[in-house]
């Protein structure tokens, strides 16, 4: 038995809400027929969905017997605008039923729109980004449904599947409520709440950079170099042979030389792999030509990074080796040097 399912939907550019025909399609009957899957993200059709159950059609030779009630329905589809594979959506709480007819529409085989399919409204979102298909294949030239309409997935799949679009979202202007479907959605199959690991291209140069220095130069040598810093050094530099930006190479020495220690609380994360993770903080910000040198950064958590940013911030000195800050009411002396 297998509780996730991959299915193929034929492609509607109306985002399946209402029935199309399309004269691209494959099959000679599907190019004169609208498909009865046209509706499988309509959530409110007439006489058949209700507040909780949405239902839907899939094209099958034989209904997937081993799927078990209850699990993950995930659309393919092939979008024969692009011309490409794309997962589109999911079915979740969802129940196999008996083919049931109801409003006519002109549809494949019979014109009564049919379904076979049902799920909890709740558990179900067409994605609002489609995922290219071509991510999960082994080989492009791979067919990712056979011909008979679906194939059994495993849980390590659909994680993978919810995980990217969550991704996705998380980036994109897109509607909380999507947002927060999709993660319910996550946790209920994958057994965990989705937590987002993301790392910005400078904070993953950082990793690097942080990784090098620590095994070949001493905190002297760094302290030494980071002193050395000029304003007219050139932008990039070149670590191992690939090419970083300098200030990256800066923050990355910086962390090591303060110990990847919060400089308000002295709280350091450890990552499960091991590493430290600690946030840089301008002091004077970029935009006001705040510059990446010992006594322009400093280290902090990301609670106290928060409260440097939006919190009540009075500076009361600050040279090159302290600075003298109040935030939020509570005074903090920092070495910009050592840390
Ligand atoms: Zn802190």
């Amino acid at each position: 038995m297998s509780n996730i399912l991959l299915a193929n939907i034929t492609w509607n550019p109306t985002g399946w809400r209402n029935t199309y025909i399309n004269p691209r399609a494959g099959h000679g009957y599907a190019r004169q027929n609208a498909g009865h899957e046209s509706l499988n993200f309509k959530f409110d059709k007439q006489g058949i969905d209700n507040e909780k159950f949405i239902h839907g059609f899939v094209q099958w030779t034989n209904p997937p017997k081993n799927f078990q009630n209850g699990g993950l329905i995930i659309f393919y589809t092939r979008n024969t605008e692009v011309n490409k594979g794309q997962i589109v959506g999911v079915y979740g709480k969802s129940h196999i039923i008996e083919p049931q007819k109801h409003f006519i529409v002109i549809g494949f085989q019979n014109n009564r729109y049919s379904i076979n399919i049902r799920a909890e409204k709740r558990f179900s979102i067409l994605f609002p980004i489609p995922l290219s298909a071509d991510n999960y294949k082994a080989k492009s030239s791979e067919r990712m449904v056979p011909q008979v309409g679906f194939t059994y997935k495993d849980i390590r799949f659909a994680e993978r599947i919810l995980y990217d679009e969550l991704l996705e979202l998380s980036g994109a202007g897109v509607l909380q409520s999507d947002f927060k479907k999709l993660s319910d959605i996550y946790e209920y199959y994958i057994g965990k709440k989705f937590i987002l690991q993301f790392l910005s291209q400078d904070e993953k140069e950082q990793e690097e950079l942080a990784k090098y220095y620590k095994r070949t130069k001493t905190k002297e040598e760094i302290l030494e170099d980071l002193k050395n810093l000029q304003p007219t050094d050139s932008e990039e530099i070149v670590v191992n042979q690939k090419t970083y930006k300098r200030d990256n190479k800066t923050i990355a020495q910086i962390k090591i030389l303060r110990d990847f220690k919060c400089q308000i609380c002295g709280t350091t994360i450890v990552k499960k792999d091991g590493s430290k993770y600690v946030e840089a903080a301008h002091i004077k910000a970029k935009h006001q030509k705040g510059r990446e040198t010992l006594d322009n950064i400093i280290l902090l958590c990301p609670n106290h990074h928060k409260e440097f940013d939006l919190g009540d911030r009075i500076i009361k000195s600050h040279d090159s080796n302290f600075i003298d800050i109040i935030l939020n009411g509570q005074e903090y002396k920092i070495n910009l040097t050592t840390g």
